[in-house]
């Protein structure tokens, strides 16, 4: 990478970290993914469960893996052969986990999270249940404002997402948002993240190399 992009995503980062921390969130900048797989193993305790949120950019920093050779405990409702009452257990199991673990869709550099959700409980448990959350994002999912993150969600991160799980959805062949009436539409709910809700405790990681959709 030229070193001119990498200040500049440097530069954007810390001030999202910045806003984030006025918006009572915790927030770090790590420059790669073996930091914030660091990061994220230095917050959780040893014998913490773990609910993991869906989130491919955790997938990359093969968080799973790491976090269950280490002996945590860890509900992942996506885990292959895992039957839809399962996961519907797990989802709740979630909201109550010592730890919850997920990718955020966007956020802003004035430090807010936008996210958008197809069952809604990522974004209960970002929200609210978890003794801690840790949400890890790229650079690349930092933008200007909450419209642009909205635009972002609707042109990359939902699209790929449903491309990603083989949905039967207009936006899996025209890569944008159709606003789509179909049974298998992904996003049910759109969630901003103004302020860190009071009684959550939210770590954010903002890591300096592209991770996620
Ligand atoms: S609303 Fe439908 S078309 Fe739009 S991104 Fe979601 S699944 Fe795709």
């Amino acid at each position: 990478m030229h070193e001119a992009l990498n200040w500049h995503q440097q530069t954007l980062a810390e001030r999202t970290v910045d806003a984030l921390i006025k918006n009572r969130f915790r927030a770090v900048y790590v420059p790669d993914k073996e930091t914030a797989l660091k990061a994220i193993l230095d917050e959780t305790a040893a014998d913490a469960v773990v609910g993991m949120g869906g989130s491919w950019t955790t997938s990359e920093l093969k968080a799973q893996e790491t976090l269950e050779k280490r002996g945590n405990k860890v509900l992942n409702h996506n885990a292959p052969g895992t039957t839809p009452a399962e996961a519907s257990v797990i989802r709740h199991q979630q909201l109550a986990c010592d730890v919850f673990l997920t990718s955020t869709n966007a956020l802003t550099l004035d430090g807010q999270l936008v996210n958008v959700d197809g069952s809604g409980n990522r974004v209960a448990a970002m929200i609210f249940g978890p003794k801690k959350t840790i949400v890890v994002a790229g650079v690349n999912k930092i933008c200007s404002t909450v419209e642009d993150a909205v635009t972002r969600i609707e042109t990359c991160a939902a699209p790929v997402n449903a491309k990603r799980l083989n949905r039967k959805t207009p936006c899996t062949h025209t890569g944008v948002c159709q606003d789509c009436d179909s049974p298998e539409r992904i996003c049910s709910v759109t969630t901003i993240m103004h302020k860190k809700p009071h009684p959550a405790d939210i770590l954010v990681i903002i890591v300096g190399e592209p991770l996620g959709f």
